[in-house]
């Protein structure tokens, strides 16, 4: 069965083709385009070969979606409405499926949710403590990396009680007992939790309240918090860890960005020790988290009272595979995360004839 994969993000449309269940790589040939490759310029690079079935990430689920489906009108009525929810992210999945149904008509497309790994939360990590009528609740993301990476950690046996911090442009931190999210930094939307690239992550309600009397728009407040703030806002350069690294050793301000981001990384991983009552291994994937050793280096530094040792040598060799980088009695891992490989498993699973 050959799966197409299709991972809409802000910035690009990512994609792989695979093979299952041995899960091999396909190839796709070359776009034609100059631009970046839309779903139909991959569609039809592939033309020579059968396309089984078509996985394509969602990345709000909402309460509906706690597993994979099959895409049909009501499910694609339904991602559009959760769009509410994720402005940002949902009418780019949309687009894509639409996208793929008029190239593919017969073939079935799987939408595959960023928010069903949580599912799991228990209540008091799924509740904000406001009243139930109003209808919001902690979902969290990244469900797809942290599904893929909890899966590897127990392949290498790195034990029961596992942390990932999913560090990219967006990022945030897990919570994983036996396979299962239990508590995860992101909330109702991708806003809550650590400093992001441009988004500001946990911030006292109290400061909206506040713009909002200074006569800021719904508008204005929605840019400004997505877009202007985390690294990008407290750097007032850039919401680019790289070039933050670089730029730090002169500019306090870069500085104190990088050292905030870290600085709220971990205090969630002491935290996340409190919800799982104790941690076997701490693992770092995403862009941030698989390549910035100094990164890595800031935040494990701030557990060492936990015993989280990391050794020096390891974490900065330059390498990009699976690793132990911690010699400590918590085990550190790097683990590259494939978000698109997880997407063809679930969309495999589900398109499968029973
Ligand atoms: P992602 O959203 O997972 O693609 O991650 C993007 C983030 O990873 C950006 O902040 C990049 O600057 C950062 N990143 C990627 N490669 C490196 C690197 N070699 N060193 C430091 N940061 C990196």
């Amino acid at each position: 069965v050959n799966v197409l994969v299709l991972n809409p993000g802000s910035s690009s449309l990512k994609s792989g083709f695979y093979r299952f269940p041995d899960e091999v790589p396909l190839v796709i040939a070359a776009t034609q385009s100059s631009k970046a490759p839309t779903a139909s310029d991959l569609i039809r690079a592939i033309s020579g070969t059968a396309i089984d079935a078509v996985g394509v990430r969602v990345v709000h689920g909402g309460s509906r979606f706690e597993n994979p489906a099959v895409v049909d009108d009501s499910v694609l009525a339904a991602i559009r409405e959760l769009a509410e929810l994720a402005p940002l992210h949902n009418p780019l999945a949309v687009g894509v499926i639409e996208e793929v149904r008029r190239e593919l008509p017969e073939t079935p497309i799987v939408a595959v949710f960023d928010t069903a790994f949580h599912q799991t939360l228990p209540p008091i990590a799924a509740t904000y403590a406001v009243p139930p009528e109003l209808g919001v609740r902690r979902y969290g993301f990244h469900g797809l990396s942290y599904s893929y990476v909890s899966k590897r950690l127990r392949a290498l046996g790195a034990g029961p009680r596992l942390i990932v911090a999913h560090l990219g442009n967006g990022a945030s931190v897990c919570a994983i007992r036996d396979g299962q999210s239990v508590d995860t930094s992101m909330g109702f939307t991708p806003m809550e939790g650590l400093v992001m690239g441009t988004r500001a992550g946990d911030l006292d309600p109290g400061v909206i309240l506040y713009l909002l009397r200074k006569g800021r728009s719904e508008a204005d407040l929605d840019d400004l918090l997505n877009h202007r703030s985390g690294l990008r806002g407290v750097s007032e350069t850039s919401g680019d860890v790289r070039e933050l690294e670089i730029a730090a050793a002169g500019d306090p301000k870069a500085e104190l960005a990088l050292d905030l981001f870290a600085y709220r990384v971990s205090k969630y991983v002491a935290a996340y020790c409190v919800a799982l009552g104790g941690v076997d291994a701490l693992a770092f994937t995403a862009g941030i988290g698989e390549h910035s050793a100094a990164v890595r280096r800031r935040i494990c530094d701030r557990l060492s009272f936990l015993g989280v040792a990391v050794d020096a040598a390891a974490n900065e060799a330059p390498r990009n595979d699976e690793r132990r980088i911690g010699a400590g009695s918590i085990a550190v891992w790097v683990i590259p995360t494939n978000e698109e490989v997880e997407i063809g498993r679930a969309a495999f699973a589900a398109a499968r004839p029973r």
